[in-house]
């Protein structure tokens, strides 16, 4: 995927890199485990916490594309 060219998503790229807690643990992820995917206007993004080692999934809007 090519985030550079992608004018509309510039503000969504912040909160793409906001940092998740951890749902288990509320240790603060760091590091995505998975590359992110796009699927109908949002990136889903997997984590592994590195201090209870739970799995997890974040993810961000990044706006509708009309059809
Ligand atoms: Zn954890």
């Amino acid at each position: 995927m090519s985030l550079q060219n992608a004018t509309p998503a510039v503000f969504a790229f912040a909160r793409y890199f906001t940092r998740p807690l951890c749902p288990q643990c509320s240790h603060e992820q760091f590091v995505p485990e998975r590359s992110a995917f796009v699927n109908d206007g949002r990136i889903c993004h997997g984590w592994l916490c590195e201090a209870c080692n739970h799995g997890f999934c974040t993810t961000v809007e990044i706006g509708r594309v009309a059809a």
